[in-house]
């Protein structure tokens, strides 16, 4: 954490260095100036005061107990996790009626932390072991969970590191009282700058109050970052040093499209990001219009639309864009939220909540996806010299079968109840679908033995992620009732660019002639077959991609709630024989670069609105 001194530094030319150096290059300075760059999480553009928000933990010194003070000390700490906990189910109550249920599912994690027996009574074990204080011995342990979410070098994990910091600093407040930045006391309009938002932190501001987040840390799956999705507003997350350079009450700009963040902006910069602002809000109001319109070209093409989503409190925000379905649930987030595997019981019941939530639209759930960079902290992994290219996604669920066995049963039992369809990821070939239907069949003829209800007819559908899948996507569409191809790996394994990778992310192309003629292959023969296409890869929600991805035939594009409605408008204004112009066109080009002027020249010239 900087400290104020460093702040102050920044105002001064001479002193600007260790503000640029702690920032990285993301950030430029001139005069009081202060640009920053860092992740559009949720779109939108806010100008406002700033309302800095700081949560220092409460200081917990070493305090020796002697014998006779311990069972005072763990009463003191017991009824200080009770008081957490009421106020935990009090915010939940809170959200729920501000977010609805979904919204309200953040505080489970916390509810969870707080049943969980082995931190409370770990706990108190070692109170009365090694004669310490409460606060100092939980600390400790909170601490060690932190370290090793951080440790795991996966996103999410990281991320739930916030959980774990959020209970320690509510439990800790109890046992030594409150330093935190009163978030009540948020001004109208306020911009909320933070190092990181607990979601104890945005359930409990007032909604209608703040008209942006900026946070130092966290990614698109941060709790700030799906809560400001929740509510509609801008938010731009890991700016690294934003809480040290930003003053109660500056002026800020956050654009939650571009990922920038102005401190202090000169009257220019804030004409410039106003003509910005008025131009999205018209170009959304616009938008919105065609919510309930039909995705259909301008000769009668009908198109599907769906949406991409990993947690159940997206689901809230979809409804916002339109009467869509879910063409990809990852699923991933189940199991690496949680401490050990997710029951059946557990999987089911979440499920069954998205499906009945998205009646009468169908929830395309993805199978368990793990290994390559999502590692739950409780399974062990071999060693491995390219994880990518190893145990993940099936392949991984071949050897893990009651992991596997346990989700597919949960999958089926939630079909009950609306309509769902299962999707393999990490196919390679035929044996590998075969397979993963051996599975399935196994699972409903347990269920049926238990008597346990579930649909008759559940779609299989297969990622088209591999390179082997695109090029036998015939063999495979026989034998499948649906293919989708997923794009963020096709790209990288069939270019052989680490899609994670900062320093080839260059050479991850999206519009590489060899990708395109995959895909175009993928969907001929997904036709031929008598098969439906779609497309769940991020590409899917590149408007840049629309006009080329309709003009090849694509069935269906699932893509983040976001994007939903620009893609809708583009491919309602078009004829789908202008598409497949496009599309000749854009195949003929020899390299990415070529293709991408190409279609950005005439998305720009076709949909200046769109431009922002
Ligand atoms: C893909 O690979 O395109 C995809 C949708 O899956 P993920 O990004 O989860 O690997
Ligand atoms: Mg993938």
């Amino acid at each position: 954490m900087r400290t104020s001194s460093t702040r102050t530094t920044v105002h001064s030319p001479e002193d600007e260095t260790p503000a640029r150096e702690a920032c990285g290059s993301a950030v430029e300075i001139e005069g009081d100036e202060v640009r920053l760059r860092g992740l559009a999480v949720s779109p939108g553009i806010a100008i406002g005061p700033v309302f800095l928000v700081t949560h220092e933990v409460p200081e917990v010194g070493v305090r020796h107990l002697s014998a006779a003070e311990v069972a005072a000390e763990k009463a003191r700490f017991l009824e200080a996790v009770e008081a957490a906990r009421r106020e935990i189910q009090d915010l939940r109550d809170h959200l729920a009626r501000n977010l609805g249920e979904e919204g309200a599912a953040i505080f489970e994690v916390h509810e969870l932390l707080l049943s969980d027996q082995a931190v409370v009574e770990a706990t108190t074990r070692r109170i009365e072991r090694d004669l310490l204080s409460a606060e100092h011995v939980f600390t400790e342990i909170m601490e060690g969970h932190e370290r090793t979410l951080e440790a795991t070098n996966n996103e999410l994990f990281q991320q739930r590191a916030a959980d774990v910091r959020d209970v320690k600093r509510r439990v800790l407040r109890h046992l030594v009282g409150d330093r935190r930045t009163a978030l009540t006391k948020l001004p109208e309009r306020g911009i909320v700058v933070a190092r990181e938002l607990t979601p104890s932190d945005t359930a409990a501001m007032d909604p209608k109050r703040v008209q942006a987040f900026a946070t130092d840390l966290g990614g698109k799956t941060s709790h700030a970052a799906i809560m400001a999705r929740a509510l509609r507003i801008p938010a731009v997350a890991g700016l690294h040093c934003l809480t040290a350079l930003a003053r109660p009450g500056d002026t800020i700009v956050v654009d939650g499209l571009s990922g920038e963040v102005v401190l202090r902006p000169r009257p220019l910069t804030l004409e410039h990001f106003e003509l910005r602002r008025q131009r999205y809000l018209r170009l959304s109001a616009s938008l919105r219009k065609i919510r309930d319109l039909p995705c259909r070209t301008l000769d009668g093409k009908d198109v599907t639309l769906s949406a991409n989503i990993e947690l159940p409190e997206e689901l809230e925000s979809l409804k916002e864009f339109g009467p869509y379905g879910v063409g990809l649930y990852r699923t991933e987030y189940l199991y690496l939220a949680k401490p050990g595997p997710p029951t059946e019981e557990e999987l089911y019941q979440e499920f069954a909540k998205v499906v009945r939530a998205m009646r009468p639209h169908s929830v395309i759930i993805r199978t368990l996806d793990i290994g390559g960079d999502k590692k739950p902290d409780w399974m062990t992994f071999p060693e491995e010299q390219n994880p990518f290219l190893g145990l993940r996604g099936v392949r991984l669920c071949f050897e893990r079968e009651e992991l596997f066995r346990t989700q597919l049963r949960a999958i089926l039992r939630a079909s009950a109840h609306g309509d769902v369809k299962i999707l393999f990821p990490m196919i390679s070939s035929l044996s590998d679908l075969r397979r993963c239907k051996e599975f399935v069949e196994q699972a409903r003829e347990e269920l049926r033995r238990e008597g346990k209800p579930f649909a008759e007819k559940v779609e299989i559908g297969v990622m088209v992620e591999i390179p082997s899948a695109a090029i036998t996507a015939d063999v495979l569409a026989r034998e499948a009732d649906f293919l989708s191809i997923g794009t963020n790996d096709l790209i990288q394994y069939t270019l052989a660019v680490d899609r994670g990778n900062e320093h080839i992310a260059e050479l991850y192309r999206t519009f590489d002639p060899a990708v395109l003629r995959l895909i175009k292959e993928t969907i001929e023969k997904g036709h031929r077959a008598g098969v439906w296409v779609g497309m769940c890869g991020e590409m899917a929600g590149d408007p840049l991609a629309s006009l080329l991805l309709l003009g090849l035939g694509l069935d269906e594009f699932s893509v983040s709630p976001i994007t939903l409605l620009e893609i809708k408008r583009i491919i309602r204004s078009v004829t789908f024989s202008e598409a497949e112009q496009v599309a000749r066109w854009a195949l003929e080009l020899p390299t990415a670069q070529q293709v991408e002027e190409f279609l950005s020249e005439v998305i720009h010239r076709r949909f200046p609105d769109l431009q922002v």
